[in-house]
């Protein structure tokens, strides 16, 4: 029961966004003064097992919640809980978040029990004024914190930082033989133009392919085939033992092998990040208790997945290629 779209892939990944809301504004996702979804519009906690309920019995083996920041929807643990009885009956081969860190200390051991087994955590700097800088509401000492109670837990974890220009680049040196230092791997990821905000996203755009240079100057870095499923190309560093994964959405092209949709905390499905195109999922989900409408509607938006995207970053009016905020579909 696999779902293959038009372009042969087989889709067996799912990020579900399951709220628009954050704890954190930083700057190149959002606006300080961000308006969120009514409420009443998200899906309830059920709603949204159902959903993903569905797409696992139509192939999905990956499920990743993510945001707005997924640890501060209420009763998120409970929706943590359900779905890890796919882990248990092995109908889901791994269920996993990407989070901003902040209320890590108090959800990781229950994360932990509940069959996580890795986390994502984006972290850009770690400089406490820095970091209060780029994230506008965050507090570092509250993210560390939070990540020392993962790695307590045992989960893995893998720290996601944005290469921004003249702010960060310095630094990733040192955040590499942090992470590495306490067996995390790290990803450097190039900002995407979504979304309107209030900072002008030419001037924060770093191409990795001159961090890569810039990091060859202090380490011996070795391209490796290791691969977690997701479009960064790893490297491994001989001085520090840990591996660095790059994500070049903007530099090169990794549509090809793309095995994933991305379903928002109202039930909108978006067949591919860097496009306007969606199919609502609410609507045949609400008109019936059983999935048949739903298991329909999740056919012919897979029929319609594009081959890749095409992000560009507008200089002539600084415009985002996607209006949509990325705290929508949750990166
Ligand atoms: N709040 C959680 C977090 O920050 O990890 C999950 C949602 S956040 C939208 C997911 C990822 O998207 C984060 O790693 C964040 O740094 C990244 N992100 C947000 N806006 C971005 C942009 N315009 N370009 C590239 N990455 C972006
Ligand atoms: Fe929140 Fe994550 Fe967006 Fe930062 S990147 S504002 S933590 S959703």
């Amino acid at each position: 029961m696999d779902m293959i779209d038009p372009f042969g892939r087989a889709i067996t990944y799912l990020r579900v966004s399951v709220t628009d809301r954050c704890d954190f504004r930083c700057v190149y996702c959002m606006a300080e003064n961000m308006t969120f979804l009514p409420r009443k519009d998200l899906l309830s906690l059920e709603e949204l097992d159902r959903l993903c309920t569905a797409f696992i019995n139509k192939g999905v083996r990956k499920l990743r919640l993510t945001g707005g920041e997924p640890l501060v929807r209420k009763n998120i643990m409970h929706l943590v809980h359900e779905l890890s009885r796919h882990l248990k009956s092995g109908a889901l081969e791994e269920l996993t978040l990407t989070t901003n860190g902040s209320q890590l200390q108090r959800f990781a051991q229950e994360l932990a029990d509940a069959g996580v087994r890795r986390i994502n955590v984006s972290l850009d700097t770690l400089d406490p004024e820095k970091f209060h800088a780029i994230t506008r509401w965050g507090h570092l000492d509250k993210v560390l914190a939070g990540i020392d109670a993962a790695l307590t837990a045992g989960l893995k974890i893998k720290i996601n930082a944005v290469a921004l220009r003249g702010f960060n680049d310095q630094e990733i040196p040192d955040m590499l033989r942090w992470a590495h230092g306490q067996g995390m791997d790290m990803t450097v990821i190039e900002t995407m133009p979504m979304g309107e905000i209030d900072t002008d996203r030419t001037d924060q755009y770093l191409p990795l392919s001159l961090l890569r240079s810039q990091l060859e100057r202090q380490f011996t870095l070795t391209d490796i085939p290791y691969k977690t499923g997701g479009p960064a190309r790893y490297v491994e560093i001989a001085e520090t033992g840990g591996r660095l994964g790059f994500i070049t959405p903007m530099t090169h092209n990794f549509c090809e092998s793309c095995n994933r949709v991305r379903l928002t905390c109202t039930g909108t499905l978006y067949m591919c990040l860097g496009q306007e195109d969606a199919a609502d999922l609410r609507a045949p989900l609400r008109a019936s208790e059983g999935d048949e409408l739903l298991s329909k509607a999740i056919d012919e938006a897979i029929a319609r997945k594009p081959k890749g995207h095409d992000f560009i970053i507008d200089r002539l009016t600084n415009r985002p290629s996607v209006s949509r905020h990325m705290s929508v579909t949750g990166g």
